[in-house]
């Protein structure tokens, strides 16, 4: 009896909205889909924990049975303008950029996953409706024309699975996430290198600013967001003094390694 109380008081716990948090993407995507309301994205998926691969279907899977709001992954292109998931401009060793898809295919995850493509990845992402897929367009060395070329396969992927109210477009490239917005103007994008003001963000449609940790605790961000109606997600967040202060703060998301410390900590605020 007991146990049962503890865990309805801890789904009603979870189930709770963090106070400050705006109403999460589906205002402007326009999907009817509940998504988990939590400010908890997983950064490169849930990996960390359990010693997945970070950015396999199986970091993913992991995200998405933990409730997290959202779940992020990196997005390359190789030589033959496959779009593949990984952080690294490399995958064990062999440059994605300058490989085919099918080169990529002989290296493995320690857990047997080849190097997922963006289509199949998005493929699990959307067989449920709770967590949000936080898509990052990672910029090549080469040249700006093939990251547009990028952009412009990934939005076609998106659009051609009907995950377009799954996906939020996050990158270093201001070009990029410009590029983005102009293809469709409803997309929600964040931009993540720190240097832009919160002003000029809004003036360019952007959905919110996603810098790291340390530019939000050297400056006074939060208020001005508000006033502005722009969302604030910090990386890559992992220690339980920082998800404090983001959430002191009423940061929107919190991009971490360790989604399940961050729900701990939630928790244990009685929020
Ligand atoms: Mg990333």
């Amino acid at each position: 009896m007991k146990a049962t109380i503890l865990a309805l008081s801890l789904m009603a716990l979870l189930s709770k909205d963090i106070p400050g948090t705006p109403a999460p993407a589906e205002n402007r995507s326009g999907v009817t889909a509940s998504w988990n309301k939590n400010p908890v994205i997983a950064h490169r998926g849930a990996w960390k924990k359990n010693h997945l691969p970070e950015n396999s279907i199986a970091s993913l899977n992991e995200a998405i049975r933990l409730g997290c709001y959202g779940s992020e992954f990196d997005v390359h292109m190789t030589a033959d303008s496959v779009l593949v998931v990984n952080h690294d401009a490399e995958f064990y060793g062999m440059p994605i950029a300058k490989s085919t898809y099918q080169q990529l295919r002989a290296k493995k995850h320690p857990n047997g996953e080849e190097i997922p493509t963006l289509e199949a990845y998005l493929k699990v992402g959307t067989r449920q409706k709770k967590t949000k897929l936080i898509l990052e367009l990672k910029p090549s060395e080469i040249s700006t024309e093939r990251d547009l070329k990028m952009t412009d396969k990934a939005l076609a992927i998106v659009k051609q699975l009907k995950a377009t109210p799954w996906v939020d477009y996050i990158s270093f490239s201001y070009d990029i996430l410009k590029h983005v917005r102009q293809a469709q103007p409803k997309a929600n994008v964040a931009y993540l290198k720190g240097d832009v003001g919160l002003d000029k963000l809004k003036s360019d449609g952007f959905y919110g600013a996603d810098y790291h940790l340390s530019v939000y605790q050297k400056g006074e961000w939060f208020e001005q967001a508000r006033s502005l109606r722009l969302t604030i997600n910090a990386w890559t967040v992992n220690k339980a003094e920082d998800m404090n202060w983001l959430l002191d703060n009423k940061a929107d998301f919190i991009t971490t390694n360790e989604p399940e410390l961050l729900f701990d900590v939630i928790r244990s605020r009685g929020e």
